[in-house]
């Protein structure tokens, strides 16, 4: 029998040019204990301040974060090769995040009822306890400020895992936050998958919050069970767009390829397949290809997170490519330093190409034609994930029906991007479960407790 020994140390290389960022240690099981063990301790005095105390608290942290924006966008550039403006775009979000929950704790309120003339009957929202946020890659700062925020602000305790890929700016982040608040109440621990595994396979924690891959987050709600954690999951998608035969396909190729190649196609709500009326196929395949054209002259896109990660996307395109569809541009890996891949426009692709039915989390616009809107619908449908759908379309019966049939937690219809600020959606399937951003993120932080409380007899 062979023992697997974890890997005690990590090192992160530039995704921009192959080069050394830097090497951090890999926390195992005695470590992430004691970080546990001091959540804990810290979290009984922490759950007594008054949500103001913490909002104000969490409100300095914010305003620290403010201070280093440059500084952690550069490094999070460095270690995941995330555009420099999108990069402190990201991090700004965090601070902005953190804001909000600041002023959302303090009246994040319950319920009443009047059960009697003389008798009151209300919820109290409680603190949870410790809270372990489990944090990916792709928008570091932000996903993770919005975990912690929420956490913090209502009385939590948290151990913060940052991604492996970029655990420089996880760290770092750790310890501009935590030096505005009280020891203990924010820990941070680096390290990999199994540093996670370990960390989610702790007894005492209350709350498993984990923003990142399907596969991960089953693997966490699988550890959920033993421990009785409550479960916050917000994992992968394939969101489909489906194009309608009445809009302009100048424009709808314009939000394709905003919504296929915007970070390289590393977002959740990327678009990752799309679904076109044969009515504008044409036109629209030619502006989809010309979109993704000059991105890739203009060298415009950012580079994947790493080689793993290239391999995966490439892996996608080629089984297409062996499966019938053709490159109208990119799918090929390009020579030099660094994990580029070129913005890439697939036609012909047909519903059980790995494009279409798994995330592939690259700048890749796989297209498949239909003849009827219904039947964009249709296939839009027909997949395992319910992150978010797109539809464009100028007919009000077409966006009715989208948003009434789409088995997704987001629906938009004319704008890939579109949503208000400090919305929040309930991810469907193996999209994951619970609220993981917005006001409602509250909600899932805490436990309410109910009260009824009245005379006794003699009174
Ligand atoms: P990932 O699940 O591989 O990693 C995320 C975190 O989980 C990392 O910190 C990692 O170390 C940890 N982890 C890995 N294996 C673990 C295990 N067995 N137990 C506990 N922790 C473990 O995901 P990723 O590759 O970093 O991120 C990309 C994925 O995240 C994509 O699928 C993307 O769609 C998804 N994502 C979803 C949202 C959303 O809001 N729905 C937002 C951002 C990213």
């Amino acid at each position: 029998m062979t023992t697997s020994i974890p890997p005690v140390e990590m090192t992160v290389l530039s995704p921009l040019d192959g080069t050394l960022v830097g090497t951090l240690p890999c926390a195992g099981a005695e470590e992430i204990r004691a970080a546990v063990a001091t959540a804990r301790t810290a979290s009984r005095e922490w759950a007594r301040t008054t949500p103001e105390e913490r909002g104000r608290l969490v409100r300095a942290a914010a305003d620290a974060l403010a201070q280093h924006a440059e500084e952690l966008a550069a490094l999070n550039t460095r270690e995941t090769g995330k555009l420099a403006p999108e990069a402190l775009g990201g991090v700004l979000a965090g601070v902005g995040t953190l804001h909000q929950y600041a002023e959302l704790g303090p009246v994040h309120r319950g319920h009443a009822l009047r059960g009697g003339t003389l008798a009151s009957d209300y919820t109290v929202a409680e603190p949870r306890g410790v809270v372990a946020a489990i944090t990916p890659w792709n928008d570091p700062v932000a996903v993770a400020a919005g975990l912690l925020g929420a956490a913090l602000v209502t009385g939590n305790t948290v151990v913060h895992k940052p991604s492996e890929r970029c655990p420089h700016t996880g760290a770092r982040l750790g310890e501009i936050l935590a030096a505005a608040l009280p020891d203990g109440v924010l820990v941070t621990v680096t390290g990999g998958p199994e540093t996670g595994r370990t960390l989610a396979e702790q007894a005492d924690l209350d709350v498993l919050a984990h923003v990142g891959s399907t596969e991960t987050g089953r693997a966490i709600a699988r550890a959920a069970l033993d421990t009785g954690a409550h479960v916050i999951r917000e994992n992968g998608g394939n969101d489909p767009l489906v194009v309608d035969d009445d809009v302009d396909p100048a424009w709808a190729a314009e939000q394709a390829a905003i919504g296929a190649f915007t970070n390289a196609g590393q977002i959740c709500t990327s678009v990752e397949r799309i679904y076109v009326h044969r009515a504008v196929a044409e036109p629209f395949l030619a502006a989809l290809a010309a979109e993704a054209r000059r991105r890739n002259h203009e060298a415009a896109l950012a580079p994947l997170v790493d080689g793993r990660m290239r391999d995966a996307v490439h892996g996608h395109v080629r089984a297409a490519l062996e499966g019938g569809a053709t490159a109208l541009e990119g799918g090929e890996v390009p020579e030099g330093p660094g994990s580029f891949y070129p913005a890439t426009v697939l036609r012909d692709c047909t519903d059980a190409m790995p494009v279409m039915t798994e995330e592939t989390f690259g700048p890749v616009a796989p297209v498949r034609v239909v003849d009827s809107f219904a039947e964009g619908l249709h296939l839009a449908a027909r997949d395992r994930y319910g992150l978010a759908a797109t539809v464009l379309t100028g007919r009000i019966a077409h966006a009715q029906r989208a948003i009434a049939e789409l088995p997704a937690g987001t629906v938009k219809v004319n704008n890939v991007f579109g949503g208000a600020p400090g919305g929040a959606a309930q991810p469907r399937r193996d999209s994951g479960a619970g609220f993981g951003y917005g006001p409602e993120l509250l909600d899932e932080m805490t436990q309410v407790k109910v009260v009824h409380v009245e005379m006794p007899p003699s009174s």
